[in-house]
């Protein structure tokens, strides 16, 4: 039930193959019915729709929408304002925020998808109240994002953060970047199902499936998972040792499945971070789930500086 009647902002979080949005108060995270479709067909049409039906269900009560969020796998260039990439939805590619009309919310604001989860997780998920935060999002890619200070890590032209693309094995798999040894080619659930599949011959359909073999006992399951595990330590204990924060939140569908490799991820960052910036450091599964996009899009819509 709403209760608010005021300030309450859409979020949005476009997906490869989902769109999901809900009607967000800043104060308090979702508020109201959550909308979880499949992606079809153009995307500026599907949001417009999806805005519909939230603003149709909501005006039962007293209800005004501020603002706009919107996350995307993607990122805008800071020094256009333009969608700079967007490797799942190449129609957003170029335009320009600021044309781009919902309803009668005066803002629709674009945020990479990683950045947004960081953003709810730091606000009102595992890492609220720090202010130095990395999180590490897993799923079918890898992405991520860093809080310095308070305040999200943008960049130069806006791809900071981009964890799922930092180099973990020069000579390893080529990734669609440019570049080669990713961290997303080697622990990513694509990289979890694709050791799986060349290990046991057996077809898996993603990481979910091959989860699902490890909780039963299957040991390449668990090698799978031990294996991207080191490679996401790793990575924790460089980013460590590079911006020092108080909590590294990992996320994602995948981590989902934290049983499975949150210990050995654990122990592996710890061997490798410095002990000064392993004093402190918690290493914690993300608190919203598959709504964490949806509710850091619509809180950094409707803050002035994000
Ligand atoms: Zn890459």
């Amino acid at each position: 039930v709403l209760v608010d009647n005021g300030d309450l902002t859409i979020g949005f979080d476009v997906g490869g193959t989902s769109v999901r949005a809900a009607l967000v108060a800043p104060q308090r995270g979702t508020v109201g019915p959550v909308i979880d479709d499949v992606r079809e067909g153009d995307v500026l049409e599907q949001l417009a729709a999806t805005y519909t039906r939230l603003t149709d269900a909501a005006a039962l009560r007293p209800v005004q929408v501020l603002a706009a969020g919107v996350a995307i796998p993607g990122s805008l260039d800071r020094r256009t304002g333009l969608i700079a990439s967007a490797p799942t939805s190449l129609e957003l590619v170029g335009l320009d925020p600021g044309t781009i009309r919902l309803g009668t919310v005066g803002t629709v604001r674009f945020v990479n998808d990683a950045n947004a989860a960081l953003h709810a997780e730091q606000e009102h998920g595992a890492a609220r109240g720090a202010r130095d935060v990395v999180g590490i999002f897993v799923g079918t890619g890898v992405g991520g994002g860093a809080v310095v200070g308070g305040r999200l890590l943008i960049g130069s032209v806006g791809v900071a953060g981009e964890i799922g693309h930092m180099v973990i094995a020069p000579d390893g798999p080529c990734c669609p970047c440019g570049g080669q040894g990713c961290l997303e080619q080697l622990a990513s659930g694509t990289a979890i199902a694709r050791r799986y599949r060349q290990r046991t011959g057996r077809d898996v359909d993603g990481a979910r499936d091959v989860a699902l073999a490890a909780r039963a006992g299957d040991s390449c399951a668990i090698e799978a998972f031990h294996r991207a595990a080191r490679y996401l330590g790793v990575a924790v204990a460089t980013l460590a040792n590079l911006m020092n924060p108080e909590v590294v939140v990992v996320g994602g569908g995948v981590a989902a499945a934290w049983d499975l490799f949150g210990e050995d991820l654990t122990r592996t960052a710890m061997h490798h971070t410095m002990p000064l910036a392993a004093r402190g450091l918690r290493i914690v599964p993300a608190a919203l789930g598959r709504l964490s996009g949806v509710i850091g899009a619509a809180l950094l819509a409707s803050s002035p500086s994000g």
